[in-house]
């Protein structure tokens, strides 16, 4: 049980390289916070130097409300998994996930049973004599993983654990993970450049890019509420839809055309009337069919249809715009035949960002 608090920290590698910015969060105890962004953004960066693996150049880290900073990485009971699986090669599968607890000197059948259950959870039963050098990348992933939760840390601290993993065991595992986390209630933070798994598996996310923290908030509010266009396009499959256009008379207008902006927006836009800005709709709210039409006759559009992608319970269709291609998601119940396809912008549902700051425009 533990909850940690950064107090503006910042990390500059010795060759000058300033890979985290200022960043504050306190992490509640039991937790499941997913660090999420591109690439480069500095998550690992911000794990390790949790972990005690990496010095903090100014800032406060506090575990259980005492200051960390200078303690070594053994002293903070923590537990990491990363992506490269730091197992030890000359014990089983077995031995390595029961180890932590033969150091304690727990007795044999307890260290048994726990280890049964790990193998379980983590798909490993059939190769506990096995040696990890004779298992795939994803196994060893999975021993590492169990290795980290039979030592029942404080704080688990968790870079990419799944990287290896094929899409449906990354699925199972992904699952296995939250599910043992909510049983524990061991504060955890969580690596991954994936949306998906962030999304899925988060209590809190924080998105990061080029080391800073662009937004901290629950799945649900990232998706609804994105508080920067940064955020609004890495959340969400296929990505959002950005289109740049003037605000006038309580209309969108872009490209030619005019949507009706929706009456609980038109108080946030009233600064920017004869400005531009950027409106960004997610693909699903690019609708089809008499019903939605029905709900915004003034944001009918009649589109030229480029692609469409089948994907069962729905298609990706990608629409042309004079300037630019937009993404639809349709339910695969409607037979897209035509060349050109009726949509309807479900204006309710779009985001206004100010081009500038690139911030959401929110009512003062
Ligand atoms: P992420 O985990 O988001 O991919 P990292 O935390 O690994 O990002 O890296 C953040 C930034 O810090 C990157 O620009 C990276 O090149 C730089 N960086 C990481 N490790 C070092 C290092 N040991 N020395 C210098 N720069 C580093």
């Amino acid at each position: 049980m533990a909850e940690i608090i950064l107090k503006n920290v910042n990390k500059i590698y010795p060759n000058g390289a300033h890979a985290v910015y200022d960043f504050n969060l306190e992490i509640k105890d039991g937790e499941f916070i997913v660090l999420v962004g591109p690439s480069g953004c500095g998550k690992s960066t911000t794990l390790r130097m949790i972990a005690g693996l990496e010095g903090i150049t100014s800032g406060d880290l506090y575990i259980d409300g005492e200051r960390v900073n200078l303690l070594a990485p053994m002293d903070r009971d923590i537990a990491m998994v990363f992506q490269n699986y730091a197992l030890y090669y000359n014990m089983s599968v077995y031995d390595n996930m029961g180890i932590s607890l033969k150091l304690r000197h727990e007795q044999k059948n307890i260290i048994h049973k726990t280890v049964k259950d790990m193998a379980m959870r983590f798909d490993l039963t059939d190769y506990l004599n096995r040696l990890p050098s004779n298992l795939s990348g994803g196994q060893k992933q999975r021993v590492a993983l169990g290795r980290a939760v039979v030592r029942n840390p404080k704080v688990f601290l968790m870079d990419e654990p799944l990287s290896n993993l094929d899409a449906k065991l990354r699925e199972k595992t992904r699952s296995e993970i939250v599910k043992l986390q909510k049983e524990l209630k061991t504060t955890t933070i969580y690596v991954t450049h994936d949306q998906v798994e962030a999304m899925t598996m988060a209590d809190r996310i924080v998105v990061m890019n080029e080391g800073y923290i662009q937004q901290i908030a629950t799945p649900f509010d990232l998706y609804n509420y994105p508080d920067n266009m940064f955020v609004a396009g890495f959340i969400g499959m296929p990505n959002i839809n950005f289109i740049e256009g003037t605000v006038h008379d309580n209309y969108f207008h872009f490209d030619g055309m005019k949507v009706a902006i929706d009456e609980a927006s038109i108080p946030k836009l009233k600064a920017y009337e004869n400005k531009e800005v950027i409106m960004g709709i997610r693909p699903e709210y690019i609708e089809f069919g008499e019903k939605a039409y029905e709900s915004f006759p003034d944001a009918i559009l009649d589109l030229p249809m480029i692609h469409k992608e089948f994907l069962g319970d729905e298609y990706y269709v990608e629409l042309k715009l004079p300037s630019q291609e937009i993404t639809a998601r349709i339910s695969s119940e409607f037979h897209l035949t035509s060349q050109n396809l009726k949509v309807v912008f479900n204006m309710k549902k779009v985001h206004f960002f100010d081009k500038e700051t690139t911030k959401r425009i929110v009512e003062e």
